[in-house]
């Protein structure tokens, strides 16, 4: 039901990297030889710690070297800028009390700045000094030249406003690179899972980072993904469960040794790592060994530490993810059991305790088939590939599959749309009332390729209500059809003298798979011969019906005016029509109506008269009174 885009083929040189811009780290990924692919540092690490440290002398250090300085020179060494981008010293007010640098306003830009002391930085530079490591990575692994990669996906998280987005844009550009499309999030991590390819698909994706928890909700739509809502909070992740265990066996080292061991700053940033450590070893082992030293303090602490300790010591955090999942729906309007498919996102989805909560509110495990770090990276390579051509078969012009029209008085269908149109698509056509003072119109809106209504698929009905009453045939009644980009069908009536009108908005492609789409037109096929017939009969009896109520209107007139012998023929005509109301016999029919207009012919030159002659008397009528 597609149909490619017609086009220049790329060139290898166009090669579109995927970027996923992360709080805590980076990924870069690109799509070749049909896959994603995330490529790695020399130390097979495929995270970049999105950590930038500003030496007083010398050039700015990234990624991992960039964390060992952290401890070194906290005041220097910029982590979490996702944190501030695009945003004012007034938003982020609670951000900057937990971070160790300086943050300050910038009067300049009217924006949060980092100040360094000798001088100050913006995030944004920060982010493309981070951009241009992923960027390097690539070209190092791909061994390409560094500057024929220019060009980038980006994901940012769904809820990134405008500002944010336009200062994720400035920071590339800072790098030298060029934005190909900014997607979001949960976007890039359901294109990783491939459900672009899933129709009237809703997707949950959990999100959960380092320091933030995003739930979004998506629904795909023609190949398109909404998100229709998102929920979350930017301070609640993985740096939560650390902190947990940090602060139990802090406590447990003070109530040992006497010493407070996170007034120390170098002393607390240890201990944060090893809770770290401890954590992930628990998401494979049943338990895991904290162990800290430092003799000049005299503490000599180690304790195992089981999974369901671990479990209840998070219980409140993973909680909070829930409550999150559960505001997501209920903005969306939609239930855990409406939902198709439910991602994982996030290193910290890891933690088998987070994983069966999900499950628990969803009823069913959710996919963690593709390694929750890496997939949205995965998604922004897919994205790329789409905008580079090489993901074949993917960005593909929607047509609509199957012809949508209106259904008629008579019970035939009156196409307006014909199958196969690229869409978005518009087109218009007449219609007028068919009795007498008819006041109110009802369009039946039919999906397929059969000529009757019944046949095929009835999408909707609506009343185009408060026409003027009018003799039969006289009322304009205009229908439009507009199906968008997103394809939703939009019907508009009017009645172009009067001005009124009514509108419905419908879903054609609403619960329809592709095999019921070839089941509908193989219908069509096989029965087109047979169809045309009773459609040919249908429309010779309306146009029968026209005439004869034509003739019994002015049958008064006829029999007074007409010659004897031309009122005989019409009459017997007329006669001839009424009787063959039940026929199917096309010919039969088309015979009589035939004769009625031949016979009626006399009477048509009369009635032409009768309103030449008024209009000659109300000529007069209009010269008398100028
Ligand atoms: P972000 O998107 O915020 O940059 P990530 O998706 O990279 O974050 O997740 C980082 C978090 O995942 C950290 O808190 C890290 O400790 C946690 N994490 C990574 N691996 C594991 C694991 N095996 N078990 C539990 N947590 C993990
Ligand atoms: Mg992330």
């Amino acid at each position: 039901m597609k149909l490619p885009i017609l086009g220049q083929e790329p060139q290898a040189s166009e090669l579109i990297l995927g970027i996923d811009l992360g709080t805590t780290h980076s990924l870069v990924a690109v799509f070749q030889h049909g896959e994603s692919r995330v490529l790695g540092g020399d130390d097979g690490n495929n995270l970049i710690p999105s950590v930038v440290s500003f030496p007083e002398d010398g050039a700015p250090v990234i990624g991992s070297a960039a964390v060992e300085r952290m401890q070194l020179d906290p005041l220097r060494t910029i982590y979490s800028a996702k944190r501030l981008i695009g945003r004012s010293v007034e938003d982020i007010e609670r951000e900057i009390a937990t971070l160790p640098y300086k943050v300050v306003h910038s009067e300049k830009r009217d924006m949060a700045v980092i100040d360094l002391g000798d001088r100050v930085i913006t995030p944004q530079e920060v982010s493309a000094h981070i951009l241009r490591a992923c960027r390097d990575r690539a070209a190092k692994q791909l061994k390409l030249d560094a500057d024929s990669l220019k060009k980038v996906v980006i994901t940012v998280p769904a809820y990134f406003d405008d500002a944010q987005r336009q200062a994720t844009r400035r920071s590339a550009a800072l790098a030298g690179l060029e934005v190909m499309r900014i997607v979001s999030e949960p976007t890039a991590a359901a294109l990783a899972y491939g459900l672009n390819k899933k129709e009237n698909c809703k997707v949950v994706v959990f999100d959960l980072g380092g320091g933030t928890f995003d739930v979004s909700v998506l629904e795909l739509h023609d190949d398109v993904f909404r998100v229709i809502a998102t929920a979350g909070d930017t301070h609640l992740g993985g740096d939560d469960f650390d902190r947990a265990i940090m602060m139990h066996c802090a406590a447990e080292i003070r109530e040992q040794s006497g010493v407070d061991v996170l007034a120390a700053p170098s002393a607390r940033a240890a201990l944060r790592m090893i809770s770290e450590n401890v954590k992930k070893q628990l998401s494979s082992n049943e338990e895991a060994e904290f162990v800290y030293h430092d003799a000049n303090a005299g503490i000599a602490y180690r304790r195992m530490i089981d999974w369901r300790t671990f479990q209840n010591w998070i219980i409140p955090h993973v909680q909070r993810t829930l409550d999150h999942c559960v505001n997501a729906l209920h903005d969306a309007k939609q239930t855990p059991d409406s939902i198709d498919e439910i991602i994982l996102v996030g290193g910290s989805t890891r933690v088998p305790f987070v994983k069966a909560a999900v499950a628990q509110l969803f009823n069913r495990p959710a996919n963690d088939n593709i390694n929750p770090e890496e997939v949205v990276a995965r998604g922004a390579a897919i994205q790329a590939g789409i905008l580079g051509g090489e993901v074949k078969n993917a960005l593909l012009l929607d047509v609509t599959p199957l012809s949508l029209g209106i259904g008629t008085a008579e019970g035939t269908v009156s196409k307006i749309i014909n199958r196969n149109s690229a869409i978005p698509v518009q087109a218009k056509e007449g219609f007028t009332t068919y009795v007498d003072g008819q006041t109110a119109v009802k369009f039946t809106i039919v999906q397929g390729e059969r000529e009757l209504v019944k046949d095929n698929r009835t999408l909707g009905e609506f009343e185009l209500r408060g026409i003027p009453p009018m003799a039969a045939g006289l009322p304009q009644i205009g229908v439009r059809f507009h199906l968008d980009a997103n394809g939703m069908l939009n019907v508009f009536a009017k009645e172009e003298k009067s001005g009124v009108g009514a509108s419905i908005s419908i879903e054609p492609k609403h619960g329809l798979t592709d095999t019921e789409v070839e089941s509908m037109l193989a219908d069509a096929w096989q029965n087109a011969e047979q169809d045309l017939e009773t459609r040919r009969v249908i429309d010779l009896h309306s146009q029968r019906k026209n005439v004869l109520r034509a003739v019994h209107k002015h049958q008064k007139m006829a029999e007074e005016n007409l010659g004897k012998e031309q009122w005989q023929e019409l009459h017997k005509a007329t006669l001839a029509a009424e009787d063959i109301a039940d026929s199917t016999d096309a010919k039969a029919i088309k015979n009589c109506v035939d004769d009625l207009e031949n016979a009626s012919i006399a009477l048509a030159e009369l009635l032409m008269n009768d309103v030449a002659n008024n209009a000659v008397k109300n000529q007069k009528v209009s010269d008398l009174n100028s």
